[in-house]
């Protein structure tokens, strides 16, 4: 069947309504206002509204946004608290131990303490204001080129009202496909589209392969205000347990305003150990006593996963091809060292602009035409904060108490370190077989009650997540008879436990003995931690119809 797919033509695409896309998208504006300019632009919305699938700490940083619009604050900024200082501690199975002196990169004072989803959504509404297009409910698809592929021309977004076997339902609607002059991919950390174009654009080329940390954070509500002192920190960063001393991860909890408490915990996936499960990690972190005695007598209100790319310097990708660009998450644009993505996000978004609308003034949006935005990042100072930080991860994924040497010697000599570059190896190689796993650290008698401490699935409730069951599954396996074989075998089907929505679930017929991995697309909270971890690349995560995926308000 030849479908009519409308073409909807435009001067600049922005695929994705993160920080990145939304600054960029609005400084472009800005830029195009002052000379009068007429531009098109668009951006373009996976979830059901702007900030539906955004989720992060966060600690903000407002220098970027105060150069994007200086008024900011007039303009309704939401924080939920200004940072008045922070704490870090290192936790033992049951102690906390503070550290004397907090490294230099992690003093906060003065930040905001926000909720990347309100954020997200807030600028969404400025951007409207402004005369751009934000459409959501519009998943990209597939990237579109020009005929002799040397070229970004758009992206086709996907189809709707699809059936289980990928046929047309009566409500049928073909993607369109969203030309433009320029298209900004900033998906966020493992964008779908973002492997097609970096490889058919050789972006990654010389680069070390990005690598990650899946994050669970939750939004807890106390019975009474006061879960941090007044006059004392209200930002608390944490090493050690459950991971303990030579994996790399981490919690925190952050002052959400009134009576609420921000919680998280990242487990990096470059984890070796196959029995290991974030979420299992985050139930461990939360129930320890430090951090019990500050949560235990409140009530998740919400839930949200997300990775984050955190491989740093060496692998961010080439940011510019002919016709397009990458900004923020997707081109691994972190700040390692202090914690903090989303400012940079928003300078990556904003440098962008500023080169898109040059090349559209000189007609050149070339590869060439665009290369202002990585030379002006190349000299900023997060380029240089970014490049202190350059070996941190892979210091981080030593599994010995080398590790500390390594840190050590690159917090004094500004990154270098005792070796320099370090490489970083790709989390889905990691993994050592179930038969040289020990128990996943901490203690396993941490069980959900349903209140402070939900399961998997009760979360997947708590972050409003939903799929129409009736469409085809946007999870791919690749080949099924793998995971009933060498992959049960070998590493005991790691899906079934790294998945925070628990989406995969081994079944073994109770008669016959067949086995298989159930799937229910539906829990999918679009973290892709499934699509980075999976030691045989034999999942790949596609976006599913637009609109879909959680709903998140607060994380
Ligand atoms: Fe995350 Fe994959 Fe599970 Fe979805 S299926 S929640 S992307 S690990």
């Amino acid at each position: 069947m030849t479908l009519e797919r409308e073409t909807i033509p435009f001067d600049v695409l922005f695929v994705g309504a993160g920080p990145a896309c939304l600054a960029g998208a609005i400084r472009l504006k800005q830029l195009a206002d002052e000379k009068s300019m007429e531009l098109e632009i668009a951006v373009i919305e996976k979830g059901s509204e702007v900030g539906a699938h955004a989720v992060s700490g966060a600690i903000f940083d407002p220098c970027a946004l105060q150069a994007l619009m200086p008024d900011f604050l007039e303009k309704g900024f939401p924080f939920e608290a200004v940072v008045r200082g922070d704490a870090l501690y290192y936790l033992t199975a049951d102690k906390a131990i503070a550290a004397p002196i907090l490294p230099r990169y992690l003093h906060n004072q003065g930040f905001y303490v926000v909720s990347l989803s309100r954020l997200s959504r807030w600028m969404g509404a400025l951007a409207e204001e402004a005369g751009i297009n934000v459409f959501c409910g519009f998943a990209g698809k597939e990237v579109l080129y020009s005929e002799d592929g040397t070229r970004v021309i758009g992206v086709r977004t996907g189809d709707k009202g699809l059936d289980k076997d990928g046929l047309p339902k009566a409500n049928f609607e073909p993607g369109a496909d969203l030309t433009a002059n320029v298209t900004v991919f900033g998906e966020g950390a493992r964008g779908s589209l973002y492997p097609d174009v970096a490889r058919r654009m050789r972006l990654e080329d010389h680069r070390m392969p990005q690598v990650y940390e899946t994050g669970i954070k939750e939004v807890i509500e106390l019975p009474e205000t006061g879960a941090f002192p007044s006059d004392g920190p209200n930002v608390m960063h944490f090493l050690g347990y459950p991971l303990g001393p030579f994996r790399a991860g981490g919690g925190f909890l952050y002052d959400m305003g009134e009576n609420r408490i921000g919680i998280g915990y990242l487990t990096a996936l470059g984890y070796e150990d196959a029995r290991i499960d974030p979420y299992g990690m985050f139930l461990r972190f939360k129930s320890h006593p430090f951090i019990r005695s500050r949560i235990s007598s409140g009530k998740v209100i919400e839930q949200g996963a997300r990775t984050v790319s955190v491989g740093g310097f060496h692998t961010i990708p080439k940011l510019v091809m002919n016709g397009g660009l990458i900004v923020g998450a997707s081109a691994g644009i972190h700040d390692v060292l202090g914690l903090k993505g989303i400012h940079a996000a928003m300078y990556s978004g904003i440098w962008a602009a500023e080169a898109i609308f040059q090349a559209l003034q000189s007609g050149d949006t070339s590869e060439a035409g665009l290369s202002a935005y990585p030379k002006v990042f190349e000299t900023s100072k997060l380029h240089a904060a970014i490049f202190e930080g350059r070996n941190t991860t892979a210091a981080l994924a030593k599994t010995n108490p080398v590790r500390y040497l390594f840190l050590g010697a690159q917090y004094v000599t500004g990154g270098k370190g005792l070796r320099d570059p370090m490489w970083l190896h790709a989390d889905a190689e990691t993994l050592k077989p179930i038969s040289e796993a020990e128990q996943a650290p901490g203690d396993p008698s941490a069980q959900p009650d349903g209140v402070w401490m939900v399961d998997k699935l009760t979360g997947v409730y708590l972050s409003r997540t939903h799929h129409r069951e009736d469409q085809p599954s946007h999870l791919i396996i690749h080949d099924s008879k793998l995971c009933i074989t060498t992959c049960l075998e070998r590493y005991g089907n790691p899906c079934t436990r790294f998945c925070p929505g628990q989406v995969y679930e081994y079944h073994e017929h109770p008669e016959t003995g067949a086995r298989e991995i159930k799937l229910n697309p539906s829990n999918c909270l679009h973290c892709k931690t499934c699509d980075i971890k999976d030691p045989f690349g034999n999942i790949t995560w596609t976006c599913p119809e637009g609109g879909e995926g959680p709903e998140y308000r607060m994380v």
